[in-house]
């Protein structure tokens, strides 16, 4: 059974300001974990892990994590707004997006991130977007591109197995093909870019740190072909996120230490003693950095016995996908049950019109009563932030449990006033 950093005191006190469900992150652990990644990747001159701000979107979990010099990695408008709000700019962002509207390159361009291209033809595209001209078009305002840090998202295909959220990367929509990103970079250096980086992201929820180290080991080999055949140096490489949590009892947290370790091995013969320029080594992980210390607290409403027993939750799929959305699992604590064998088996629901809407199946628990508290472990990245309004249900509020036990809200529960306020009920 999972170990939580609160009891059912705590819960009960708590759900008298929030009423239940909530979300709510250890401020503790989140920094514990933060410090352990930095240090495994210490031997690295400019590490920088970059926060995938889709996992958690929130400004106060993005501003702890800038404690630890933790950049931001964003893809959409809204999240480069959100790191421009916390004090991230300039190459504290990365931005890795894909379909890439012009507005949102021009945005990134502003805030002097390191604009991430998925695709040959973005390379163009950024330029016209930024006011460079492209295709012969006149260029609107002479803009430098030698001071700015650009990267290229490669694609290995076939060349690397992917995993199961993933898929297999030859299907994924994702980065360029080996071809395209010479040809990428090469027209980049004729523009007049002289500072680069190149990124893949090949891993999802992944365990094993040999995959990692693999990703790693893949990026250096080509930074070196690249630089050979283009005639380029790479500041850095960024190995994307997909470092995976252990959701299973039975899985074991990925080895961090050993990540790192094998990295370091790879950096030497592959950087070190190809006679290359340093490189930094950047990361954009999400779901291991804060996924295990958020929590989705919900009060049990009903219990229903027909051909199967069902707890019936305040919470609902809204607050938390990713059951129903991939068959996940999470594991559940019944706070002040701990202890009580698992003599039931439940379905456990939220109230949405849907019947994937369940938060676990067939699952053994202790027995349960309406009014008890019902913990979902290993919400704290995609939770929370994949959250809809469905069927009208109310995305809930963040809370953060500081270090001295104190609660802060850091998200405010919606109310029906915020589900309507994109409706004219005067046009009626
Ligand atoms: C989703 C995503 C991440 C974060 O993935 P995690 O599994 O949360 O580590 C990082 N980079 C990109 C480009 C992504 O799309």
């Amino acid at each position: 059974m999972r170990k939580l950093p609160f009891d059912k005191n705590w819960i009960e006190k708590t759900a008298e300001k929030w009423p239940t469900p909530f979300h709510v992150y250890d401020a503790a652990a989140i920094r514990a974990n933060a410090r352990r990644l930095k240090a495994a990747f210490a031997w690295n001159e400019g590490f920088r892990e970059y926060f995938a701000v889709k996992a958690a979107p929130n400004p106060h979990l993005m501003k702890l994590l800038k404690e630890f010099g933790f950049g931001s990695d964003c893809s959409s408008m809204a999240e480069l707004v959100l790191a421009e709000k916390v004090g991230n700019t300039g190459e504290l962002i990365m931005f890795t997006s894909n379909d890439t509207p012009a507005e949102e390159f021009r945005k990134a361009w502003e805030l002097g991130a390191i604009v991430n291209l998925d695709d040959i033809s973005h390379w163009p595209y950024f330029v016209e977007a930024v006011g460079g001209g492209s295709s012969g078009a006149p260029a609107s305002r002479h803009v430098e591109f030698g001071n700015a840090l650009f990267c290229c998202r490669y694609n290995p295909g076939p060349l690397k197995g992917g995993n199961a959220i993933i898929g297999k990367p030859e299907e994924a929509k994702y980065g360029m093909t080996r071809e395209q990103l010479f040809d990428c970079y090469a027209q980049m250096k004729a523009a007049g870019v002289k500072r680069f980086g190149l990124h893949t992201m090949v891993a999802s929820n992944e365990l094993d740190p040999e995959y990692i180290i693999d990703t790693a080991k893949l990026l250096f080999q080509l930074a070196g072909e690249i630089h050979e055949k283009v005639g380029i140096d790479f500041e850095f490489v960024n190995i994307g996120g997909g470092i995976g949590i252990p959701y299973r009892p039975d899985q074991k947290a990925m080895d961090l230490e050993r990540v790192g370790a094998g990295i370091h091995a790879a950096y030497d013969e592959l950087v070190v003693a190809k006679g290359l320029k340093p490189i930094r080594l950047y990361m954009e992980c999400g779901r291991c950095i804060t996924g295990p210390y958020g929590y989705l607290v919900a009060k049990v409403r009903h219990i229903k016995d027909t051909y199967r027993k069902y707890v019936g939750l305040d919470a609902c799929m809204s607050n938390l996908m990713r059951p129903a959305l991939y068959g996940a699992y999470h594991e559940i604590v019944v706070p002040g049950k701990e202890n009580e064998p698992q003599t039931e088996v439940y379905d456990v629901t939220g109230s949405l019109c849907e019947n994937n809407d369940k938060f676990a199946i067939q699952r053994p628990l202790p027995h349960i009563v309406p009014g008890d508290y019902v913990v979902i472990c290993d919400a704290g990245a995609h939770g929370h932030a994949m959250g809809f309004q469905y069927n009208g249900k109310l995305r809930s509020a963040e809370l953060l449990l500081e270090e001295d036990g104190s609660v802060r809200q850091i998200r405010r529960a919606e109310t029906l006033d915020d589900y309507f306020a994109t409706l004219d009920f005067e046009g009626l």
